[in-house]
């Protein structure tokens, strides 16, 4: 899509703060396409194909994963930027980069390292994707990362605490300042909790642990509910599961897209740095149907996340991190050479907390079988 059909508050791809390190550009993709096929060519987000989302990959194949929940939220992405006239290419790739830093077994596995990383700085699986994306992936002769534009990773560093946003510089800035990151970072935002809000209800009524009288507690799910049965009389049970979620996406993305319109249209922001300095967030849904979301996100919280099932998944998860992270602590345990002779190639990473930011970042980047299976190769020892 070429800049000048976009809204003036758009991210432009012409206008872009730029890579850390300076590239030709690109005669056929503009510069957020390229950050966007980059993240897809990249080893991280192949590896979302076997992160936990709320279920553990292998308990049955028709679950969400990570990276199955990405895809979804770039599509819901994709739609309210294209309908608000801002940069459809820079939503989808921090829509596809959001969750990159996350650990195996999705929050549980989060919180065990971020335990274990307690006396090393702390583990964040935001900060985490921006490591990825600067640091980690090597893809290229002349620079670590990925190189991304400013603007991508603007997007991705979605929250961050005040001490870790002193040490990123200008990424940082903006936690310290109170700004908002562009519109395509609020849209990618919004778009994950629509996402797992809805494709939660979906994989848990799958799975069984929760039930549509449950469900219809929350406004939002019984509204649908009883349009989708008014309308279609015969339905079978997984015809009303998919009818209910496809119209909750709908009214909740209908309801951004025309309550985001309107704010856009009172603040009137002229350029990117007028939406970032602006004090609201200006990509939001309007305080009834937020209310009726947010009921929904509670029900789950209570009957899936915190379902016994999950649960017993939960504790599974926290051994499994813990116990790699302390072994690898003690010795070279590793399956290969690489990571300990990554250790040895500097003296200073004999420092505690170096060794322990390397151990967080391998571990880190385990999908969720090979950190079973790590665990059984060195328990068995
Ligand atoms: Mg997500």
């Amino acid at each position: 899509m070429a800049s000048k059909e976009l809204a003036p508050f758009a991210a432009l791809p012409d206008e872009s703060k730029g890579r850390v390190y300076k590239e030709e550009k690109s005669y056929y993709r503009n510069e957020f396409q390229r950050d966007r096929d980059r993240i897809i060519h990249c080893s991280a987000f192949r590896r979302l194909e076997y992160k936990t989302q709320v279920f553990v990959n292998h308990e049955g194949d028709m679950f969400r994963t990570r990276l199955t929940h990405s895809m979804e939220v770039a599509q819901i992405g994709r739609t309210i930027s294209r309908a608000l006239n801002i940069n459809e290419d820079l939503t989808e790739a921090i829509c596809l980069a959001h969750d990159l830093g996350h650990t195996p077994f999705g929050h549980a596995g989060q919180d065990a390292l971020n335990m274990c990383m307690k006396d090393f700085g702390g583990f964040e699986h935001n900060l985490q994707s921006i490591r990825i994306v600067d640091l980690l992936e090597e893809r290229y002769p002349n620079f670590q990362g990925l190189n991304l534009t400013y603007e991508a990773r603007e997007g991705i560093l979605k929250h961050c605490s005040q001490k870790n946003a002193l040490k990123l510089g200008k990424l940082g800035e903006r936690f310290i300042n109170n700004n908002k990151p562009g519109l395509e970072a609020q849209v990618a935002n919004i778009a994950d909790e629509i996402a797992y809000n809805n494709h939660d209800v979906d994989d848990g009524l799958r799975a069984g642990l929760l039930n549509m009288s449950v469900l219809r507690k929350s406004e939002l799910v019984d509204n649908n509910y009883a349009e989708a049965i008014k309308k279609w009389k015969k339905l079978s049970e997984r015809q009303i599961r998919h009818e209910v979620v496809r119209r909750m996406i709908n009214y909740i993305v209908s309801d951004l897209i025309e309550n985001s319109k309107n704010l856009i249209q009172k603040y009137k922001p002229e350029n990117i740095d007028a939406v970032r300095e602006n004090t609201k967030l200006l990509i939001k849904m309007s305080e009834s149907v937020e209310k009726k979301h947010n009921a929904l996100k509670r029900i789950l919280r209570k009957e899936l996340y915190e379902h016994e099932k999950v649960n017993a998944m939960t504790s599974k998860a926290k051994e499994t991190i813990h116990y790699l992270f302390n072994t690898y602590m003690k010795g070279s345990m590793f399956t290969t050479n690489e990571l300990q002779e990554k250790i040895e190639r500097n003296p200073e990473n004999k420092n505690e907390t170096k060794k322990a930011r390397i151990i967080a970042d391998y571990i880190a980047g385990m999908t969720d079988r090979y950190a079973l299976l790590e665990y059984k190769r060195l328990s068995s020892k």
